[in-house]
Formats: structure tokens, sequence, C-alpha cells
């Protein structure tokens, strides 16, 4: 990393920040530094604004196949690079490059895809039943937030339908994460957008993110990170009334019943749930198990946990990589540390770093086992390897337990019963349900209910958040 990476794109070039705040940009693997980014002042801030501002006018007038012509150069370029941007994630966030490569850096191409063919297919005005015509067009000027744990992911999913929409951006990627970002600037620029419709700066949330909130010129605010910043969010937008997306996390349920195929599904479970170190806000970080098969299932569970093992980032393989920084990591050894202080079961891991590893943020694969949920550790958002298992008798109450969290993000059952699941996820306060390890899939709708946010991201209805409505009310010329 040079210089050049704290630079921010504005106004279709690379400026200077005026922030004198250096940031030191760590490698969470080995916590050397990289390099540093210049943490956004208010009137950097500002500045990146008042371009989108300026720019929204013009591009909000754009056809949608001129768009659709940008937007499919950018696509050409995300594959191009897909190796560049698996490096830079792998190096600043810890990814190991297969999983960065296959699912971080994809992740972006895919969506991608799914916002074209949604934008390619979207009428240009709808007839309601009442003869009346709806027309689709731009929020206006977006501030778009986005956390480090899937950086590619989140920025592609709002930065690609406000660029398809006809809006106008300031994105502000997450300071832990400033190497994916500036690849992905740097993408834009090539990719012919008119200049001032994309512009981005690095800075942390204190300063940058709430002045991108406050910012009267700015019509909507796009975030996805932790509950306690989205509601700062919130409140912040609403002295402007501004449109606020909000994607905040969950501690996902994952109701087993004793009729799945055990092996199968307790052991994909368990490597879903330490996916990205366990730092992905849907993971299935609750098990909750039909007390007739628990005991198979620890036991499936303890052995499948064992056999995970972390690693480089930079190496070829299906190990763990560390956690993003020492503030996750931190909290991570908390949350487990009170788990056993309040009589948690330790089945596999804990707190402390793997043995062979005495460097970087590496938290060992961890499994709990809880007599009831009434521990932290099984309503907390931990954000690490950490799964928790929980006993129930009855359907009924596996529902009780799967809804008793403030979050509503996703659940995923294991049933060979279709009626059962069927039934099962019609009873669930979730976004998305996973039966039997059904996988999300680009283009599909993401979101919560509850406090895991509201607003949906991907394909059309991710694109429909940045669209108004407009309604016209035909009368006959006289
Ligand atoms: P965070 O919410 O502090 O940061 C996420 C993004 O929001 C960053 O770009 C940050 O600069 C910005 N931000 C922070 N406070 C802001 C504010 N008041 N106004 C505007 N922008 C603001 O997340 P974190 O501290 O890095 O992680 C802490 C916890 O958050 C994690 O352990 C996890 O539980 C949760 N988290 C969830 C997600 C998710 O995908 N939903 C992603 C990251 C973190």
């Amino acid at each position: 990393m040079n210089e050049a990476i704290g630079e921010y794109y504005v106004d279709g070039r690379w400026v200077s920040p005026r922030s004198s705040v250096r940031k030191a940009v760590v490698n969470p693997a080995d916590e050397k530094n990289l390099g540093h980014i210049y943490l956004a002042t208010a009137e950097d801030v500002a500045d990146a604004v008042k371009v989108a501002h300026g720019a929204f006018p013009e591009y909000s007038t754009t056809s949608k196949y001129e768009r659709l012509k940008w937007l499919d150069n950018l696509l050409q370029l995300l594959e191009d690079r897909r190796e560049d941007m698996a490096r830079a994630i792998s190096l600043e966030m810890g990814a190991p490059i297969q999983l960065a490569r296959h699912a971080q850096a994809n992740s972006g191409i895919g969506h991608t895809q799914q916002f074209i063919k949604a934008l390619r297919s979207q009428k240009d005005r709808d007839l309601l039943p009442n003869d009346d015509h709806l027309v689709h067009e731009p929020v206006g000027v977006c501030g778009l937030i986005t956390p480090w744990n899937w950086p590619l992911n989140q920025i592609t999913l709002k930065v690609i339908p406000a660029l398809a929409a006809g809006c106008s951006c300031v994105l502000k990627p997450s300071e832990y994460t400033p190497l994916s970002a500036t690849l992905f600037a740097s993408l834009i620029d090539q990719a012919g957008f008119p200049k001032g419709v994309f512009n981005m700066i690095h800075g942390d949330g204190e300063l940058a993110g709430r002045t991108l909130v406050q910012s009267p010129l700015v019509d909507m605010v796009s975030f996805t990170g932790s509950i306690q910043a989205g509601r700062q969010v919130y409140r912040d937008a609403t002295e402007t009334i501004k449109k606020v997306t909000l994607e905040l996390g969950g501690k996902s349920p994952n109701i087993v019943f004793a009729d799945c195929n055990l092996t199968d599904r307790v052991t994909m479970s368990v490597k879903n749930c330490f996916q990205n170190s366990g730092q992905s806000c849907n993971a299935p970080t609750r098990m909750l198990v039909e007390r007739r098969c628990l005991d198979q299932v620890l036991t499936i569970a303890t052995k499948v946990a064992s056999d995970h093992c972390c690693g480089q980032p930079n190496q070829e393989g299906t190990h763990l990589g560390p956690l993003v920084n020492k503030n996750q990591y931190e909290r991570v050894q908390k949350s487990m540390q009170r788990a056993i202080d309040q009589g948690a079961k330790l089945l596999c891991g804990g707190p402390g770093r793997p043995d062979e590893l005495d460097r970087g943020y590496f938290v060992k694969p961890t499994v709990f086992f809880c007599d009831n949920d009434e521990y932290d550790i099984v309503h907390e958002d931990v954000f690490g390897p950490v799964l928790v298992i929980c006993g129930f008798n009855t359907e009924d109450e596996a529902v009780e337990m799967a809804n008793n969290s403030p979050y509503g993000l996703a659940a995923h059952i294991q049933t060979r019963s279709v009626e059962r699941g069927e039934r099962v996820a019609a009873r669930l306060r979730v976004g998305a349900i996973h039966i039997n390890g059904g996988e999300l899939q680009y283009g599909s709708p993401y979101g919560g209910y509850k406090q895991s946010g509201n607003g949906r991201e991907g394909g059309i209805h991710g694109l429909n958040e940045f669209q108004e409505l407009k309604t016209i009310h035909y009368a006959e010329v006289a």
C-alpha cells in the first residue's frame, strides 16, 4: 500500500484530503501496519456531498440504457480484477484467499450481474389497475456507509443500485478496509460513469459517517453495521426526514429437528457458522436442537469444530483467518469469558489464541452448550467463530426460542419434513429462511425484521430502495 490509498475519489479524480488525521491500516494476520488513510473532516465530507449534489440533476435524466452501458463496463472490470480484489480483501480484513476469491470478490460480481438484470427488465412505467401511471425515479443524493466484514459485497449492494437508479452518491467505506474500496473506486473511474456521480472518502463513523448522515444535501442513507451505530444513524437522519435503510446483523437461529440427516446438516451448519471467521451478520450462530438428538449433535458439532484450524490468509485452503482488528478480538474474548463465568459449557475452543499462532487476531473455533437461553452469549451478536447450542422439546418451544431475539435477519431449519419446514418457516419473524442448507442467491432480497434493520438489498427489491415512486393521474383533455 502507498500514499495513494489515502486519497479520496471526488468529482471523477483522485484528490488529497484536507484532513491530516492519520489512521493506520493494520494487517490483522500479523498486526503490522500496511500504510494509513486520512480520516475525513466535516469539510472533506461536505466537499464530496456538494459534488454529488451538483452531479445529480444531469445524471438523474440519463437513460437506463446509458447507465446499463457503464454498469456493463464495471461488471467486466470486476471480473477482470477479481484476483486483485480478493488479495486486497484478504490483506485488509484477513479472509483466507480462497474465501476472498470465491465468496468475497465473487459477491461483487454476482450482485452487479443481478442489478443489471433488474434494471434491464424494469419497465419505464407501470400501469395501475385504476389506469394511473407509476414512474420510478432516482431518490437523489445517497450517503452509503459500509462495514469491513464483507467489504465489496456491501459496497456493491449499495453503490450499484444507487447508480443504476440514477442517483449520485458518496461512499464511506469502513476505515478498516480501505484497500478494496480504493480498488473499487478505481474501477468505477475506468468504467466511464459521468464525473461526480460516485464519490468516495475515507473516515470514521463518529465524524465522517455522522456528517454524511446529517447533511441536508443527502436524500437517502444506506447503512450496514452494528445495531448501536444503526440507531445513531436513524436518529441523525430524522432532522432532515431522509430515507434510511439499515442492515444491522443478527443472531440467526438454526433449528435442528431429529429427523434431518444429522451428520450432513450439523457438519454443514458448523462450517457455515465459522465461515469468514464468524463475521457474517446472517451466520447460523444459535443452534437449537431437538433434545432427543442433542447428544449426537453435540458430538458431531464438537468434532467438526475441533477439525477446523486457523491459518494465514495468504495460504490456499479452507482454514479460518483472523478477526478484522484488535477491538473485535477483544470483544469476542470478553463474550467467551462471560459465557464461561455464567456457567455455559465450553465444548471446544475458548478464550486465547490458537496454540500455533502467536501474532494476529486469531480466535479458536469455539462451541458452547447452554442448558437454557438465559445466557448472554445465546443472544449477543458475537461476530466471531463461536457457536452456541441449546436444546428444545417441542416445535412450539423451538419457534418461541428462535423468535426470542431482538434480531430478525435470517433463520435456518433442518428437517426432512417439507410440511414442518413450511410450518415453522411461516412462524419465524425473520427476513430469510434457509431450509436444509438452501443458499443465499444473488438477486434475492436481503434484509431483516425487527432490530436487524429495514429495507432490502439485492436484485429488483434492492434497486427499488433507491427509487421514488411518482404517480401520474391523467384526466381526459376537455
Ligand atoms: P460499526 O457499526 O461501528 O461500523 C460500520 C460502519 O459504520 C463503518 O463504516 C463505520 O465507520 C460507520 N459508523 C460507525 N458509527 C457510525 C455513526 N454513528 N454514523 C455513521 N456511520 C457510522 O461496526 P464495528 O464497530 O466495526 O463492528 C462492531 C459490531 O458491529 C460487530 O461486532 C458486529 O456485531 C456488528 N457488525 C455488523 C455488521 C453487519 O454486517 N450487519 C457489519 C460489521 C459489524
